[in-house]
């Protein structure tokens, strides 16, 4: 952390003024709203009209309740809002110098999106995915740029969480590493250098608690809010693991679980049948409205 940023990624930090982040839902509002606020001009993109509504709603929220936290001056709030654009088509990311993917967790959608960015994006530019636990080196090669690939891993709720999990693909560059821990600094952050190894640090560690969180509802252990409490007040956790799932989203915690177990092969990931019966019910937690509580 306190290593001295060369000149050269300085430069590359320096040289961002547009930047591009694909998929308008939960993390991808947090991560434009946290540019804007850095004075970045940013490009929201997605192909789904109502998620770049719903986008702009989120964000002009979230910037509303800070207002009056009086976290930040009404004006500001005003012209970080202005500073971002919302649109459909993925050519709006052209001659960016900085991109942050956000789009579902799925590879395939993920190798679709990122040729299509690779297109746009400036010839020295570098593209980041947010992903929760695909790898970045092979992400980094459904691009022409792998040295210029890097993962971003923001937290969630994004405007308030200070990690961001920097993690080196196989090919990156030690420049566009350290320009990404300098760029994550500058938006506020506190950036930690991680290696490509499934699920990272964070979601390694985290995703094996949620599976057990729930494994022991369906076992009937003890109800969703012992479960819950136990973990507030034993270990000091701000939110219990089931509520922190309907927050994540459940869709996203399974495919962080299966990524684990198809990676690392050990049957310990395995995700746990009650997760698989609700997202396949489609209760995914907070964002559909129900998921281990009703938020109808
Ligand atoms: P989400 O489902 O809330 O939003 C994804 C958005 O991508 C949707 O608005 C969808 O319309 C859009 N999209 C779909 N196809 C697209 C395309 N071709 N081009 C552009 N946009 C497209 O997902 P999310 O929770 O924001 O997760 C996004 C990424 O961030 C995933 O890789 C996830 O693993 C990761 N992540 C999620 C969390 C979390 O807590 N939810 C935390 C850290 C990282």
């Amino acid at each position: 952390m306190s290593d001295p940023v060369s000149e050269e990624a300085r430069a590359l930090v320096d040289s961002i003024q547009r930047v591009a982040v694909v998929g308008a839902g939960t993390m991808g509002n947090g991560i434009a709203q946290v540019f804007a606020q850095s004075s970045y001009e940013v490009v929201v993109i997605d192909p789904v009209d109502q998620a770049l509504e719903r986008a702009r709603g989120f964000i002009e929220n979230s910037l509303g309740r800070m207002v009056k936290k009086e976290k930040i001056a009404s004006a500001d709030a005003e012209s970080a809002l202005g500073r971002i654009s919302f649109e459909t088509s993925p050519e709006a990311a052209a001659g960016v110098q900085w991109a942050v993917e956000a789009v579902p967790e799925d590879e395939s959608l993920k190798e679709k999106v990122l040729s299509a960015l690779d297109q746009q994006v400036a010839d020295n530019g570098v593209i980041a995915s947010n992903t929760s636990s695909i790898s970045i080196t092979r992400l980094a090669n459904f691009t022409s740029r792998p040295e210029a690939f890097v993962g971003m891993h923001f937290m969630n709720p994004v405007p308030m969480m200070k990690l961001v999990e920097v993690i080196r693909g196989h090919r990156t560059s030690d420049n566009v590493v350290a320009a990404t821990l300098e760029l994550a600094r500058r938006l506020g952050k506190e950036p930690w250098e991680v290696a490509d190894y499934p699920g990272f640090v964070a979601n390694r560690i985290l995703a094996p608690m949620l599976n057990e969180a729930f494994y022991a509802l369906m076992e009937g252990v003890a109800t969703r809010e012992s479960i819950d409490e136990v973990m507030k007040l034993g270990m000091g956790h701000p939110m219990g693991p089931l509520a922190l799932a309907d927050f994540i989203g459940l869709d996203v915690c399974l495919t962080i679980l299966e990524v684990l177990q198809d990676e690392l092969g050990d049957p310990k990931y395995r995700p746990c049948p009650l997760l698989r019966k609700m997202v396949a019910a489609g209760d995914l937690g907070r964002k559909s409205g129900r998921g281990f509580y009703d938020y109808s």
